[in-house]
């Protein structure tokens, strides 16, 4: 079987699975095409830059030390049986493990379902203006699934949804946390779009990005449908 392709690695955060020290793998590899995409080096299936075996080793070593792995991407669901075969591996070790998702793989999610103890899921944006943002239209849909299958496991998750305001607006935002709430989703996380820095096109300004964050009523009305809403300003 293929190994796991790594093109990316963060030894050490506290913000990338709720309430635990983790490390974060991004796998190379992504069905879409972002305007936002903060990982554009990633988006090409290819060899992984990190030798899979060493990146175990060295995670032997972090028992102890942190409580998670988190992969992320690209989309990590992509890369199919050589992902859950390499979760399952890391599980044993006694990490939790953790997903960041576009959503585009419903069917392979429910096959890693049973060795991911938590995902992060974007919403990237309302369902008319996923073509335009991510490149594909169906993937809304995918997503809808994804997130129907996860609520079924009843395991912990928390959807999210970049604010780039080419894409989202505060009446889309609005929309998204009342298609959200209507779901039945406990959390959300409400993330500032920061420019990729080689990006000189975006175009946005500071205020057009913190427009959603600067809005009391605004956040006062999203906060009201959740649990727990997470505004992520940096
Ligand atoms: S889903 Fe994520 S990795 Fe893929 S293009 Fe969009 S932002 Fe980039």
């Amino acid at each position: 079987m293929k190994d796991v392709q790594i093109g990316g690695l963060v030894s050490f955060t506290t913000i990338d699975y709720p309430g635990k020290l983790a490390a974060v793998l991004f796998l190379t590899g992504c069905p879409l095409r972002c305007a936002y995409c903060s990982n554009p080096n990633l988006l090409n299936v290819r060899d992984g830059e990190y030798d899979p075996e060493k990146v175990f080793d060295w995670l032997k070593t972090r028992v102890g030390k942190l409580e998670a792995v988190v992969f992320s991407g690209g989309e990590a669901l992509m890369q199919g049986d050589a992902l859950i075969d390499y979760m399952r591996r890391v599980r044993d070790l006694g990490f939790a493990i953790g997903l960041h998702t576009n959503g585009f793989y419903p069917d392979t999610l429910a096959r890693a379902a049973d060795v991911v103890d938590w995902i992060g899921l974007d919403y990237k944006a309302t369902r008319n203006k996923y073509g335009e943002l991510a490149g594909q239209n169906i993937a809304h849909d995918h997503m809808i699934r994804s997130l129907e299958f996860w609520q079924s496991t009843g395991k912990d998750y928390e959807v999210r949804t970049t604010c780039d305001p080419r894409f989202v607006t505060k009446m889309d935002l609005m929309e998204i946390a009342n298609d959200l709430h209507n779901r039945g989703v406990k959390k959300f996380a409400v993330q500032k779009y920061i420019p990729h820095f080689e990006d000189a096109t975006h175009n946005t300004t500071l205020q057009q990005r913190d427009q959603f964050f600067a809005d009391e009523n605004l956040r006062a009305a999203i906060d009201a449908l959740f649990d727990l809403v997470t505004w992520r300003d940096q």
